[in-house]
């Protein structure tokens, strides 16, 4: 089984190559390095069963045309995942979300490459009047340029495994935590603590309530997901519960031991939201996934420490 994975440098993609490469699997890794890094992949990097190569997915079709050749899968988790981004530069999500991936699926269809893997978010729901959320909710009105972009990927996945017989696993993913992580809630306040321990800036006014998925969890979950066998499937990846900004302030000043005198002063910008775009509220129904059989073994708050304890770990950062 020959299988590329696009973003396979990247947080989630290596995690997904560990577990491909641990399968026999050969595995061809596409990333332009923009976010991810070959640190990540470095144990494959001289594998026999192991390619790497750095490359623009948002260039052309026909530049990656080859690197699909013999191909019987694609994993396609390259993307901008910033949704901050879209507010100053909204052509990023156009092109390395939207172009990327309709390159990819052309490459796919040039080769006779019949299956994709896709990753998509919760925020293509945009601010749902329902929740847990489940898949067949609607209309999708996504309130940023990421959720927008990730929303087009999948109506072009959809379109092109009907026209061109593929068969695709789309998952719309909560928010993702643990090792390798670069970006988020968690990363951003243990730099901000490093940099000033007295005071924490908490971007909006806390009260943000969003499902937490551990990373070990997430990657089970889309391997299980493939149990699913129409012909495009959608499936949400979270967990069943949730847990606030304000208490994952708390968990990382816990977990960096800035407790009782030492607890930081919190200063939050205030508003509903974190940034223009940002979702205050969100909860997956993931009783689809649940049917096939699979459960996440941590709830938000065990997957926030969990990932504080990873990040801490990877940046050598000693309790206080
Ligand atoms: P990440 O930034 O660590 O990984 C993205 C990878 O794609 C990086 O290695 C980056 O270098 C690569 N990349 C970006 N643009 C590229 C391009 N034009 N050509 C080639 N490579 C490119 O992010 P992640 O958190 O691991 O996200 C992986 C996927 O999961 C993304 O599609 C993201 O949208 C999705 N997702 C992530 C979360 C989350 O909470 N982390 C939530 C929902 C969805």
């Amino acid at each position: 089984m020959k299988i590329v994975v696009t973003g396979g440098a990247g947080f989630i993609g290596s995690h997904v190559v560990d577990r491909l490469m641990a399968s026999g699997a050969d595995v061809v890794v596409l990333d332009n390095l923009s976010s991810g890094s070959l640190k990540f992949i470095e144990p494959h990097l001289r594998r026999e069963n192991f390619e790497f190569h750095k490359v623009d997915l948002a260039t052309s079709a026909s530049d990656i045309t080859p690197l699909l050749d013999g191909a019987d899968e694609v994993w396609h988790l390259a993307a901008n995942p910033d949704v901050r981004v879209g507010v100053e530069r909204p052509e990023v999500h156009f092109k390395h979300n939207i172009v990327a991936t309709y390159n990819v699926l052309e490459a796919m269809r040039r080769n006779d490459v019949r299956r994709i893997v896709f990753t998509s978010t919760s925020t293509v729901y945009g601010e749902a009047t329902q929740l847990p959320t489940p898949e067949d909710y609607g209309p999708l009105i996504p309130i940023s340029l990421y959720g927008a972009s990730k929303l087009a990927c999948e109506a072009l996945i959809s379109a092109y495994a009907h026209t061109f017989d593929m068969q695709a696993w789309i998952y719309r993913f909560a928010n993702v935590v643990g090792r390798r992580s670069t970006h988020g809630v968690i990363f951003d306040f243990i730099k901000k603590l490093q940099a000033n321990p007295r005071e924490l800036e908490i971007l909006g006014d806390g009260n943000q309530t969003k499902s937490y998925i551990y990373i070990d969890d997430c990657v089970e979950a889309m391997f299980f997901g493939l149990k699913a066998s129409e012909v495009v499937n959608v499936l949400n990846i979270g967990t069943e519960d949730q847990v606030t900004v304000r208490r994952i302030a708390e968990i990382v000043c816990e977990e960096l031991g800035l407790v009782g005198g030492k607890m930081p002063e919190f200063r939050f910008t205030g508003g509903r939201r974190g940034w223009r775009g940002d979702v205050p509220l969100m909860l997956l129904d993931i009783s689809k996934l649940k049917n096939l059989g699979w459960r996440p073994r941590h709830n938000s708050e065990e997957a926030v420490r969990r990932a504080t304890r990873d990040l801490l770990e990877e940046l050598k950062l000693q309790r206080r």
